[in-house]
């Protein structure tokens, strides 16, 4: 954490081990709130940070504030908004090693997890919207027989209502946070409770650099409080929301009768496609990240491989081997790959799914109930589990079709590609997928006929900010993107003038 600052007004230093008690930020102050929830450090169990039990009254102060703020932050030119962004940019940066940490032990990803992907992305965010969107913003079109010129107005529509999850945690806050504000909004943002520390840290950040008050404000609490209170706030027209397809649901109902905007980022249940043409060596070693990463609590994690028949048990052999190999321990060991999973309820919800695999006639290669789990004593209250590997499955079992968000993937052989494009078609989900093989007109075949907001062919988990992002079906409503995110933080106004 970081030292306190003169602006860190309402923090204190705390002792080594106390937990960090987290304040709300409104109008570019901290806020303390008067109920706290327990935040547990995955990796011990152990209850490290108090977390504001927010509820309508914090909301509505946060609301009230980036009301305040809009009119200053609305005018302000993109170039003026880009620097401000720019300076957080620079500040979070220079905080990356801090920040990395403390996501780990918040998150419980490896501390080198959070050092190379997280917060360098965060870092990206606010510098990429702050470069892209000054240049998208208006467009214009002479109409010489109707003798007018018309251009368009893309105008910020007020306060954003940001609701964010845990296994991403400041990374998906500032992709939603950065286009936000550089289109002339201002923020309210509920990041989730399971993981509040880095955002807190942010706010410290904006104060450092002398963010606008009441532009960005961070409310801190459960969903169904601090988050139904701000998705339902009248002053809040528009609400980006990254987390569950239960909660995307509840949203989508709760906000219909409000006509509100709503960009919804949802649950997937991802499958990758290994053809017996492809480069094996390379498939596994991404297959190894895609369904492993982060303990399987990536939206886009893969959770069901189709193998083509010829390679079938070749592929299972190696894939178990590297599986069995994958390093499981506290997240701050630098050659961990694995740390815990983010909370117990979480890690009890995914070993029941090895249960129902079992009940459904599954087979368990590795992983959880083969192996042996050995954890320095500090983890053993951790949350800590195996990569597994279940085979053996039905396309209508519960862990072919239901997205479990852990460090468990399904593997199932298949014979032809248009059998294969039909069974990873079979689910109520459509985020993202993976083809391997070394014939590309297939790979494109493929790709255009799986249902999913992303593709990859040979690869995973690339990611160029300018692309659409987002799923199909029960995965998603809207993309993120520079166009994306400037459509969707935007409305555009047309004026017509006669000349
Ligand atoms: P979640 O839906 O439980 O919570 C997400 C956020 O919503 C949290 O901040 C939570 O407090 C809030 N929330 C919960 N109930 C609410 C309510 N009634 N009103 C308003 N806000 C409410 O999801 P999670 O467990 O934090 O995250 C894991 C899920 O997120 C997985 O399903 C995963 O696939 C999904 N996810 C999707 C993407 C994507 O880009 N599609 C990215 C990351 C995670």
């Amino acid at each position: 954490m970081p030292s306190t600052t003169r602006k860190n007004r309402g923090t204190k230093r705390r002792k080594m081990d106390e937990p960090i008690v987290i304040n709300n930020f409104i109008g570019g102050v901290m806020v303390p709130c008067q109920d706290h929830i327990d935040s547990h450090d995955p990796s011990t169990g152990l209850v490290w940070a108090k977390i504001p039990d927010s509820g309508q009254a914090e909301v509505d102060a946060a609301v009230n504030a980036a009301q305040a703020a809009f009119e200053g932050w609305s005018c302000k030119s993109a170039q003026t908004r880009a620097n401000h962004l720019l300076k957080v940019a620079d500040i979070l940066e220079s905080r990356l090693e801090e920040f990395a940490v403390a996501e780990s032990r918040d998150q419980g990803k490896p501390v080198w997890l959070a050092r190379i992907i997280d917060i360098p992305r965060c870092v990206l965010n606010l510098r990429h919207f702050a470069h892209a969107i000054p240049h998208h913003l208006n467009t214009s079109n002479v109409n010489p027989e109707m003798g007018v010129v018309n251009y368009t107005l893309r105008e910020p529509q007020g306060v954003a209502g940001l609701i964010s999850p845990w296994n991403l945690p400041l990374y998906l806050l500032t992709f939603k946070l950065a286009p936000a504000l550089m289109c002339g909004n201002t923020v309210v943002a509920k990041p989730s409770e399971m993981t509040s520390v880095t955002a807190y840290m942010f706010c410290k950040v904006l104060q450092d650099a002398d963010f606008p008050a009441g532009v960005v404000n961070i409310v801190f609490g459960r969903g169904p409080s601090a988050g139904q209170a701000l998705i339902t706030h009248p002053q809040v027209p528009l609400v980006s929301f990254t987390g569950s397809t239960l909660t995307g649901k509840f949203i989508a109902q709760a906000t219909a009768p409000m006509f509100k905007k709503l960009s919804l980022e949802m649950g997937g249940k991802n499958a990758a496609v290994v053809f017996d043409d492809c480069d094996m060596e390379s498939c596994i070693a991404t297959l190894k990240r895609s369904s492993f990463i982060n303990s399987g609590q990536v939206c886009l994690c893969t959770s069901r491989i189709f193998v083509q028949k010829s390679l079938f048990k070749d592929f299972l052999e190696k894939f178990t081997a590297v599986a069995r190999e994958v390093k499981i321990g506290p997240p701050s060991d630098k050659d961990v790959f694995m740390g815990p999973l983010n909370s117990k309820p979480h890690l009890e919800k995914v070993l029941r799914y090895i249960s129902y695999a079992v009940e459904d006639g599954g087979q368990v290669l590795c992983g959880h109930g083969v192996e042996i789990l050995d954890l320095p004593p500090q983890n053993k209250e951790g949350y800590f589990m195996r990569p597994t590997i279940i085979t053996g499955l039905s396309d209508k079992s519960r862990c072919m079709q239901e997205e479990i968000f852990g460090p468990i993937t399904c593997v199932t052989p298949f014979d032809t590609e248009e059998e294969v494009i039909t069974r990873v078609n079979d689910t109520p989900y459509g985020l993202c997928a993976s083809v391997f093989t070394s014939n590309l007109a297939r790979g494109h075949r493929v790709a255009h006929k799986l249902k999913a907001g992303t593709v990859w062919t040979n690869c995973w988990l690339v990611r160029d900010l300018d692309m659409p992002f987002g799923g199909v079906k029960k995965s998603g409503l809207g993309r993120e993107s520079t166009q994306d995110s400037l459509e969707f933080y935007t409305e555009a106004k047309t004026v017509c003038i006669k000349i």
